[in-house]
């Protein structure tokens, strides 16, 4: 079966890129948070077709190719397990993510950069454990000083995340876009555990 996106025909009007599905794993829980893991209605299809996934709930819109007509799912689950990742990579998108994207001298969010804690012109290196995020009036501030030469304090040690710490991180940052199919899916566990 051809199943190359340009030949189905979306009956979805001007908005038809946009009908993402929520991707859950074999557990039923999303194959990530944070960013959250979503694709293509091409994609999805595609999956679909290749019996990767079974749909578990569907958008209005349908999609036709001469062989098959489809509602564009909007929750898949995948039939086979994908192990989560172990190693979390030194990012400066994990990096902020640990400190909950604010900054870790004042907890101010938005526009972040990140700061050595010990100087790098004092020896400190680029690590987990000598990395936070900072805002630019406090990076600008501390400069090449210390903490205690500022007067900073930090109210977590810096250290490597462990995955199911980031994952957890992840979770209190929602897409602007929710699909009402998705929220059972994305909020009955967070929910539970607090
Ligand atoms: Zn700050």
């Amino acid at each position: 079966m051809d199943i190359n996106s340009t030949s189905l025909d979306a009956d979805v009007g001007s908005t038809h890129n946009f009908k993402p599905a929520l991707v859950l794993n074999a557990d039923y829980r999303p194959l990530s948070y944070f960013p959250l893991s979503l694709w293509s209605w091409q994609d999805t299809i595609k999956a679909t077709v290749l019996k990767r996934v079974d749909i578990l709930a569907e958008y209005d819109e349908l999609v036709r190719s001469p062989s098959i007509e489809i509602r564009i799912p909007s929750v898949v689950v995948l039939k086979e397990y994908v192990k989560p990742q172990k190693n979390i990579v030194f990012t400066r998108f994990n990096l902020f993510l640990r400190d909950g994207f604010s900054c870790q001298y004042c907890g101010q969010g938005g526009e972040l950069t990140f700061d050595h804690v010990i100087p790098r012109s004092r020896g400190g290196i680029t690590s987990w454990e000598n990395v936070v995020s900072a805002c630019s009036r406090c990076n600008l501030k501390k400069g090449a000083k210390t903490l205690a030469q500022v007067g900073f304090k930090l109210d977590k040690i810096p250290r490597k995340p462990d995955p199911e710490e980031l994952k957890n991180l992840g979770r209190k940052f929602p897409p602007n876009f929710l699909h009402k199919s998705w929220l059972d899916f994305l909020y009955w566990d967070a929910e539970l555990e607090e």
